[in-house]
């Protein structure tokens, strides 16, 4: 099959095997050139392993500390006529190249919501592990079936209490216009802190421990973000900002049961605002993405979602004066990004962008080559006019 991108609106409908692949290899690539992680983990669990930020976990964990790896995601293999999601290939990649290397990793693939896939992530471990000394909880998902009452929410990209106006860029056609967001209702906050809050990361902690499956000092992250003011209304101060305090108050309860339990912690790391399959489907937050690329690469403080988690690991996690937090606890690797001088520059951009000048004053161009590579395009050395197997099997 000849698998070419087909951009449809802030998706990318197909991807590429052998893209995905050499994606993987260059994220491997980076931990390695860092050198190891001194003491880091040894048996991970990431939930919401095969793209963006829970990936990139896995592939410092895997390659940076040796680490035995376990993946959960919900991705879609190949069928008649079509590929896999890019999540299905990522996670054949890493597999591959972490047997390749001698390091144990497994993947269960399905909805990390539900009851029984935490059934059997913890059947896994306990055949396979033992006890798992690091979690990564890295879900980004539109909707949630709750496990007990079986009703699903679905989570909103809304303000809170007023409308919101901004301007927005159509990251494919490039055209930049104004969009009108109304604000959330009562229910949908409810469902957005349901489905992206700090529940289902709750519950995922208190199995593994009532399993006695959490070794000594064990630690788990799951992540956040904050940004500049230009967002708020529609990310720290909109229903998925109610859904990530939602996030930090359960960052709080399951620091203290490990503190009881294993003498471990947990924490709520802020990353950089990044060009993920999450992050593409925000509104006005790519083009910020595009601004702040533009302003940082000139900077040379650019950073994607690997360099990001190697300095979460090496720096915070791992190392030996233990992770630097903020005044609310949090560790914070968006530091680079929410320097006073980088966002006076993209404040000072952000008036002026316009269809006309986009390429000018924006990186839109990283942009969607950032975003493309996320599907396995533009790698060097893939050739897309040749024709690829699209139908992959998981590694067993
Ligand atoms: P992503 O879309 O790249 O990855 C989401 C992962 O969740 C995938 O592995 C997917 O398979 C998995 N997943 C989704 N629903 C699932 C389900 N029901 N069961 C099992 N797995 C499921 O997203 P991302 O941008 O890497 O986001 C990960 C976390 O990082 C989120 O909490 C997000 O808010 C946070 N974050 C993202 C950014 C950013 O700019 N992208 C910045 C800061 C924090």
């Amino acid at each position: 099959m000849i698998i070419k991108p087909r951009v449809r609106g802030f998706v990318c409908i197909t991807a590429h095997p052998i893209g995905c692949d050499a994606h993987v290899k260059e994220w491997i690539s980076h931990i390695k050139s860092k050198g190891p992680i001194n003491n880091g983990p040894k048996k991970v669990l990431v939930i919401g392993s095969s793209t963006g930020y829970g990936l990139a976990s896995r592939i410092a964990a895997a390659f940076g500390s040796n680490a035995a790896t376990l993946g959960v995601c919900f991705e879609r293999p190949s069928e008649e006529g079509r590929p896999a999601t890019p999540g299905w290939y990522n996670t054949i990649a890493f597999t591959n190249a972490a047997r390749a290397a001698g390091l144990y990793a497994q993947n269960i693939n399905g909805d990390a919501f539900s009851n029984e896939i935490k059934r059997q992530t913890l059947d896994l471990i306990k055949k396979d592990l033992g006890k798992i000394d690091l979690v990564i909880y890295s879900l980004a998902s539109p909707r949630r079936t709750h496990p007990t009452t079986a009703v699903t929410s679905r989570s909103v990209l809304k303000p809170i209490g007023t409308s919101y106006t901004n301007k927005t860029v159509d990251t494919d056609k490039g055209v930049v216009s104004t969009v009108a967001i109304e604000p959330a209702s009562e229910q949908e906050i409810a469902d957005t802190i349901a489905v992206m809050g700090g529940e289902d990361w709750e519950m995922w902690m208190k199995a593994l421990s009532d399993e006695g499956l959490l070794a000594p000092k064990a630690q788990s992250v799951a992540y956040s973000y904050i940004g500049p003011e230009v967002t708020w209304a529609v990310y720290k101060n909109g229903t998925i900002g109610m859904a990530k305090n939602d996030l930090e108050r359960a960052a709080k309860a399951i620091n203290s049961n490990l503190e009881k339990s294993v003498g471990g912690r947990a924490y709520i790391s802020v990353n950089k605002a990044l060009v993920t399959q999450a992050s593409s489907a925000i509104p006005v937050v790519p083009l910020y993405i595009a601004i702040l690329y533009k302003v940082m690469k000139a900077k040379g403080v650019h950073e994607g979602c690997i360099e990001q988690m190697q300095r979460l690991f090496a720096d915070h996690l791992y190392a030996t004066q233990g992770p630097r937090v903020d005044e609310s606890g949090r560790i914070r690797i968006d530091e680079l990004e929410m320097q006073a001088e980088i966002q006076k520059e993209v404040a000072a951009i952000w008036p002026h962008v316009t269809t006309e000048n986009l390429g000018e004053l924006t990186d839109i161009a990283g942009y969607r080559t950032e975003f493309l590579k996320l599907f396995g395009f533009g790698l060097a050395g893939i050739d897309p006019e040749k024709d690829v197997e699209p139908h992959v099997a998981m590694p067993s």
